[in-house]
């Protein structure tokens, strides 16, 4: 048997980080097994569909890099094959036309509250004859669910599953505008996709009891199930916007990068020993049903930024200057040409390791792309007029290096220490960091006064003495 796994997004415009796991472990396992990993977009709701919503999430998945085996299927355009599944039912007495009016239901429900009964349709019409049928009142297809004995979902999460089937009511399968309901469409597709296992989130493990009715009445297969528990924020409840950002968009525009957000999530609901740090292809050789979480996780935002440093140490830094381009041209106004590019890349070393992510890296970098225009305040406290001498004794011995390298400005720099301030590196290196980055934070500075190179070094330095001096 050939493994089949499925994503089936609702559109909404945005994907959620918990559906962004889903998708994750659907395909985790799919890859695990050398099987197939399928979308289908569940659009149905017409009234907010939008082909943006549907790109949002293809993106998404685009960018985690989670690859997909088919052409995204449409629920919506199934619907024609859904209607004839419902219509195949009655034709074989697995479910009847129901007429019952809205009034009628509402105050069946109403009884069944005050009798402090289980509130579900009394089944009226399930064994009626069609000649007792009003003329041509609009009617709506319900499912003959059994009525005794139980529903057992054997999941491979939360376990045995048991429901009692009086608790499952005669479902409605295609409304009394002929359209399908949503519980036959999954079931449907996922039986015409050839889907084997449906991992999902366990808010729909009660849709489960109800769709193994469908496919027993069908007389279909029915896939293996695991429902994930949810994830909570870090005060409890389900994780939502009050929390901070939940989708991987979000996640991307603050710098995340997207084996941080894979790793991060796949902890997030699964274990294997104590291990923190696995990658792609590590999760794809360990992943399986048992390391599934039983409880539901707790979304920890610290915890996914420091992750992110370690990724972003372990980044190719020709690939960390291409992410960050965009966050220097959104926070800057910088576009990289070629040699800043250069700079950047010889500079990314020292960077990478004092940012946790690609916005902080692009603050990180910016005195390496844009001239001095200011200093911050911390690092004019160093540009004291007593200091100036540091400044200009740092000039004199740099003009005169022929190779401006790591090794020969350190050993400027400490010469001048030796002169000037009883050998404390740090009376010389505070000045010149203030003149060379306008913070009083950075890189190594001889790595940083190298990948700036000596004509640069000179003009901040001169910057700065002007500034002192005025
Ligand atoms: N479209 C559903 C959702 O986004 C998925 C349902 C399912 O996995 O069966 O929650």
């Amino acid at each position: 048997m050939t493994v089949i796994t499925r994503f089936p997004p609702s559109p909404t415009g945005m994907m959620h980080i918990g559906n962004a796991r889903t998708a994750l472990f659907n395909y985790l396992y799919a890859r695990h097994m050398g099987g197939k990993f399928v979308i289908r977009i569940e659009d149905t709701d017409r009234a907010r569909h939008s082909d943006e919503a549907v790109q949002v999430i293809l993106d998404s998945l685009d960018w985690l890099g989670l690859d997909y085996d088919n052409t995204p299927e449409s629920q919506f355009a199934n619907k024609q094959r859904h209607i004839d599944v419902a219509h195949e039912m009655l034709a074989k007495g697995n479910a009847y036309k129901c007429y019952c009016t809205p009034e009628e239901l509402q105050e069946m429900r109403d009884t069944m509250k005050e009798e402090g009964r289980i509130v579900a349709y009394n089944g009226k019409w399930r064994d009626k004859p069609e000649s007792e049928a009003p003329a041509d009142a609009p009617f709506v297809v319900r499912m003959k669910a059994p009525q005794d004995g139980h529903t057992v979902v054997s999941d491979e999460v939360q376990g045995d599953v048991k429901v009692e089937n009086k608790q499952l009511d005669d479902m409605i399968i295609l409304r009394s505008d002929g359209t399908p309901t949503y519980m036959l469409a999954v079931v449907v597709d996922d039986h015409d996709m050839g889907i084997t296992h449906v991992m999902r989130g366990d808010d729909h493990l009660n849709n489960t009891f109800r769709q193994n009715v469908i496919y027993d009445l069908l007389g279909w297969d029915k896939p293996r199930y695991a429902h994930l528990p949810l994830i909570h924020g870090p005060s409890g409840g389900k994780l939502s916007k009050r929390h901070g950002s939940v989708s991987v968009e979000e996640f991307k525009n603050e710098g995340y990068l997207p084996e941080t957000v894979n790793n991060y999530l796949l902890r997030l609901g699964w274990s294997h020993g104590d291990d923190e740090i696995i990658s792609m292809q590590e999760a794809i050789k360990l992943f399986d049903f048992d390391g599934i979480n039983k409880s539901a996780a707790k979304f920890d935002y610290a915890k996914l930024e420091s992750l992110n440093a370690h990724y972003m140490v372990e980044a190719d830094n020709d690939r960390l200057v291409d992410l960050v381009t965009p966050f220097i041209k959104q926070k800057f106004n910088i576009d990289l040409d070629e040699p800043k590019k250069k700079t950047l890349l010889a500079g990314m070393n020292g960077l990478k390791e004092r940012a946790k992510t690609l916005v902080q890296l692009a603050d990180e970098a910016r005195f390496y792309i844009a001239d001095i225009t200011s200093y911050d305040e911390k690092a004019k406290k160093h540009l004291d007029q007593y200091l100036v001498f540091m400044l200009k004794g740092l000039k004199d011995k740099f003009k005169v290096l022929d190779n401006f390298n790591h090794d020969v400005i350190e050993a400027a720099c400490r010469a001048l220490a030796e002169e000037q301030a009883e050998g404390k590196l740090g009376k010389v290196m505070m000045p010149l960091r203030a003149a060379l980055t306008g913070t009083d934070k950075s890189p190594s500075l001889f790595e940083v006064a190298e990948v700036l190179g000596k004509e640069e070094v000179i003009k901040r330095l001169d910057a700065a003495i002007e500034f002192i001096e005025k």
